[in-house]
């Protein structure tokens, strides 16, 4: 079926509904956006389900430099010092404006903010809500505030299948929404699809979270930006759930500490021990689990019967388990949970293509380097946010072409890359199984009706993860663990990726992308 067209005189499209495409409506208003939600807006989004909190320099010992800082160790060297400086000294002013929205976070006794500490910073710097339910108190004062917003409409159930792009420049969005497709005509539109987990068999994130925008973005021509670079989470509840819960950091920072089923406490003479970045816990609990170890969190002593008001998510999670993390260790290990890579943005947050845009998870900013700070991408998303809905303010009017009615590609399933994409991007790679990928992908991103759009993401994962021949942050490589001094960033093209994917299949040896 053709798509009925629409013509939004000046009006911003914006894919996605989560924390960064609600932020980027409410910071263009009073200019018209129309925001699409593939679901009833708030499900399929990871900032529902988000718990720690956002980090930002708040506390009376801390500083944005401090945050900085602790931003570009995580990082392991790749993320961009300009960015991380003006990501630091924003996210305050971020936090204040959410409040401002209605978001009603955790307070102390005096009315500031109550601060925790999470893993790798250096000083308690999480504003939290509820305790554990940050992205949920979020998202309810987000969509109150976009719903309240004459200018911001709210589309339920529109889900974005191609940017349509001519002369390297944004000419529309083509959706198919519950009475079929509609292809909006628009120069500026804004990609805020959140992150990849979808495309793993293990994931915190929602089913629904496979990349899609990042697939707009790479069909439309733009070049995305260290796609290898995925975190796993140390701690998700070793369960047989699918997504698989999440138990945050935070408890960590509250003092649980990780043993295996010995009691052995094997952080205890890793530096930073269970506070160390994330790829290095995960790693270090991949490793006991590959000598057949269980692998536990335990709060007894440190949280205790505190467990429940402090944590009332994860300790709802544990008893749908059958676990009580008062009185016994809770089962865990790692699982993929956010995606550092993404559609390469320049510092206003435009891509490669004119008129498109990305901010959230959906975008490689150049922040969170080879490895993302807890709690960092919620503020993240804030932030770039309001720096998107600016750098769109400026930017000149296009005049709006014709557009011929087309067809919208079939939904996408991902569930056929899911084992391959495990299989070879996981917490640990080797050449051998990232080569053997990418065939079986650049089929599949080529030709499959259903697949070839989350194909197409893994194939460029795979790619980049096979042409980074060492060892950073979190991309971890059995046969290459070496660390360079100067590790560099990577950006591919869809196009690159299926040229250096046909270059591996006529020349094994070949990787570089
Ligand atoms: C369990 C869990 C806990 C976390 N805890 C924290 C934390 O404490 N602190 C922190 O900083 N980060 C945390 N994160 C990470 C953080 O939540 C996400 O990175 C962040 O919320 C991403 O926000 P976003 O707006 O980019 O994407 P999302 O919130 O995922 O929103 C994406 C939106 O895009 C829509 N969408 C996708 N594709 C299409 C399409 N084709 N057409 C239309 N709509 C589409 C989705 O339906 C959704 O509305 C956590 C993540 C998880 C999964």
């Amino acid at each position: 079926m053709s798509a009925e067209i629409v013509w939004p005189r000046g009006r911003v499209v914006i894919v996605g509904a989560g924390v960064a495409g609600l932020m980027t409506a409410l910071e263009l208003a009073p200019r018209p956006v129309a925001v699409l939600s593939k679901g009833p807006v708030g499900a399929e989004s990871s900032t529902l389900w988000a718990q720690g909190g956002m980090a930002a320099a708040l506390g009376a010992n801390d500083s944005p430099a401090q945050h900085a800082a602790d931003t570009m160790a995580a990082g392991d060297g790749l993320c961009d010092a300009a960015v991380v400086d003006r990501f630091a000294r924003a996210a305050p002013a971020a936090i204040e404006k959410l409040a401002r929205f209605g978001a009603r976070f955790d307070r102390t006794n005096e009315g500031g903010f109550a601060l925790g500490l999470e893993a790798a910073h250096c000083r308690p710097r999480i504003v939290h809500a509820t305790g554990d339910g940050a992205g949920r108190e979020l998202m309810r004062a987000l969509i109150a505030a976009a719903r309240a917003t004459p200018s911001i409409e709210i589309l339920e159930r529109f889900e974005a299948r191609r940017i349509v792009v001519e002369d390297n420049s944004v000419r529309g969005v083509l959706t198919v929404g519950p009475g079929g497709p509609v292809l909006f005509a628009t120069d500026k539109a804004v990609i805020a699809s959140g992150g990849i987990g979808g495309l793993f068999e293990e994931s915190t994130n929602p089913l629904g979270s496979f990349g899609q925008g990042l697939a707009l973005a790479a069909r439309a021509g733009a070049a995305l930006g260290d796609m290898e670079f995925v975190q796993f989470h140390p701690t998700a509840l070793d369960v047989a759930a699918r997504p698989t819960p999440l138990v945050s950091e935070a408890v960590r920072g509250e003092g649980a500490i990780l043993i295996d089923e010995t009691g052995d406490q094997f952080m205890r003479d890793v530096p930073g021990q269970e506070l160390a970045p994330r790829d290095v816990v995960a790693r270090a609990i991949w490793r006991r689990r590959a000598r057949g170890r269980r692998v536990f969190l335990d709060a007894r002593a440190a949280i205790g019967t505190h467990f429940e008001t402090r944590f009332p998510i994860i300790w709802a999670a544990c008893c749908a388990a059958g676990l009580d993390p008062a009185r016994e260790p809770i089962p865990v290990r790692p699982s993929q949970h956010y995606h550092m890579g993404g559609i390469a943005v320049e510092g206003e947050g435009q891509s490669s293509v004119a008129g498109l845009w990305a901010c959230g998870e959906a975008a490689f900013t150049r922040l969170h380097g080879a490895n993302r700070l807890a709690s960092n991408s919620l503020s993240e998303a804030a932030v770039f946010g309001a720096i998107v809905a600016r750098s769109i303010e400026g930017a000149p009017t296009r005049a709006l072409k014709r557009l011929s009615a087309f067809p919208a590609p079939p939904p996408s399933d991902p569930s056929v890359v899911r084992p391959i994409l495990s299989r070879a991007a996981g917490v640990m790679r080797d050449g051998e199984t990232l080569r053997a990928a990418i065939g079986p992908l650049a089929s599949l991103a080529r030709s499959s009706p259903s697949a070839a759009d989350p194909a197409a993401v893994a194939l460029m994962i795979v790619v980049a993860a096979l042409a980074r021949d060492h060892s950073v942050g979190a991309h971890c490589r059995l046969d290459f663990p070496e660390r360079p001094a100067a590790p560099r960033r990577s950006r591919m093209t869809l196009d690159e990726a299926f040229a250096a994917a046909a270059a591996i299949a006529s020349d094994p040896l070949a990787s570089r992308a």
